[in-house]
């Protein structure tokens, strides 16, 4: 940066080129933001603009920025001990594994890796690897939902049910099918919400009969939909879900990469539920995104299958140079910290239920057809007319997203526009923000959506 000094035209020049941004193209006339410092929910860029980051970068700031704590225990830690692998092991991943054991309230063993993707795919081998060893040598499907999210990696990406993320790199890795989700906006008429999150929970018990049970290995979902739209499930159908799985014999995979470490309004998305996943994955929220870290925690007895194999061939086959780094470790250790210390996890509940009932009165816009929240996560469903549901145009969407940047505030949106849906605005703000920067997010998206 030194290089650049203040000079944000050089910046710019350089950024176009020399970088490859994720996802968007950018040119010289429409420039990335370019992030310089931030502070609790706010971001300056290199112009000295400020910015509410309604969408904690990409949903994982959840302690906020400028966290000194984090930095000094990640320092320290470098200081200390900067690198040992987890062939062996180091006390950062010993305390924070113990920790995460807490935080699941559950007995589970902790494999780390560095991104919510690759937690997935050690998942995924976890669980083919496991049905194997426990005799089940046909069991390497896997069952996902459409507009479920998994990551980028091409497994995670074949779990994922998001054809504009796919349809350029496939064929993709087999074994992997998808539901619907159960969103419940989009049920059919006459048909109650419990009935309609009943029949989606049905789908896949259907799908493991035709795929033949003994093929099965995993489901894999998030407690909550929240990249693809925010889609909520009802109660009654994480609980038949898991009552399926148990009964087919097919493991039970929590993506919490999200929802997990407090952005739910719970530790885990999936304590909102009477679920005990087999699996549970996680990543961003687990640092706050301050360094990369991610963890697979998995079920002891799945574990101990691996564990006990005096054949050499049944250990798990996985390594990763950099997963459980220790700084990344301690880090992480004084972010849950940080989570409990602060009652973040309350605080995410209170926020998320304001955020929602005043969101829930932007039910008389007229482009506004549906309000979902989860915890801290709230959704905002756009559509042509209330009855035919017909999602808006995408510029639209695009022309919203730019007033609010134009006024302060960072949102963010679904998007499948391959099939259609990318309709659905998203907040997801740090679990820290203060009664402010709530208020600001409320009254700014209020007042773009009223043409104001
Ligand atoms: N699962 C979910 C639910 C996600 O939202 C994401 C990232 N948005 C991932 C997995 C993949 O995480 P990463 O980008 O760290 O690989």
């Amino acid at each position: 940066m030194q290089s650049l000094g203040n000079d944000s035209e050089l910046a710019v020049k350089k950024d176009q080129k020399y970088l490859w941004h994720n996802i968007t193209p950018y040119s010289e006339k429409n420039p990335p933001m370019i992030a310089a410092s931030a502070s609790g929910s706010w971001i300056t860029d290199i112009q000295g603009n400020r910015f509410l980051d309604g969408m904690s970068g990409l949903w994982c700031v959840n302690v906020g920025y400028g966290r000194k704590e984090l930095a000094e225990a990640a320092y320290n830690q470098l200081l200390a001990l900067p690198y040992f692998p987890l062939t062996q092991s180091h006390l950062p991943a010993i305390a924070l594994a113990e920790k995460l054991n807490e935080w699941l309230g559950d007995d589970y063993v902790i494999f780390f890796s560095n991104s919510g993707s690759e937690a997935n795919e050690a998942a995924f081998k976890m669980a083919r690897q496991y049905q194997q060893q426990i005799g089940q040598h046909y069991r390497h499907k896997f069952i996902a939902r459409y507009r479920g999210y998994h990551g980028s990696s091409l497994g995670a990406l074949s779990a994922t049910g998001q054809a504009q993320r796919k349809y350029k790199y496939e064929p993709l890795a087999g074994g992997f099918l998808h539901v619907a989700p159960p969103d419940s906006y989009r049920r059919p008429a006459g048909m109650t919400v419990e009935e309609f999150n009943l029949q989606c929970a049905q789908s896949i018990e259907d799908m493991i009969i035709w795929e033949g049970v003994e093929t099965v290995a995993a489901v894999i979902m998030e407690p909550v939909i929240t990249g693809g739209g925010v889609i909520v499930p009802h109660q009654v159908y994480l609980d038949r879900v898991q009552e399926i799985c148990r009964k087919h014999g097919v493991l039970l995979i929590m993506d919490e990469v999200i929802c997990g470490f407090g952005r739910s309004g719970r530790k885990f998305g999936h304590h909102n539920f009477n679920v005990k996943p087999d699996i549970v994955t996680m990543a961003k929220g687990l640092t706050s995104a301050y360094l990369p870290l991610s963890a697979t925690a998995v079920r002891k007895d799945i574990y101990e299958v691996f564990k006990d194999n005096s054949d050499d061939y049944g250990h798990f086959r996985h390594v990763n140079t950099f997963g459980g780094n220790p700084a990344s470790c301690a880090l992480a250790l004084r972010n849950l910290e940080i989570i409990e210390q602060e009652k973040l996890v309350e605080r995410a509940d209170l926020l998320g239920k304001r955020i929602n009932t005043e969101f829930t009165e932007l039910l008389d816009h007229k482009l506004v057809g549906d309000v979902r929240s989860f915890g801290l996560v709230t959704g905002v469903e756009l559509v042509e007319d209330k009855v035919g549901k017909k999602p808006v145009d995408l510029s639209i969407v695009k022309g919203i997203i730019a007033e609010c940047k134009s006024k302060g505030l960072i949102i963010g949106k679904n998007g499948d526009t391959v099939a259609g849906f990318n309709n659905v605005l998203t907040f997801a703000p740090p679990l820290s923000s203060t009664d402010e920067d709530i208020e600001f997010i409320i009254d700014t998206f209020k007042s773009v959506l009223n043409g104001g």
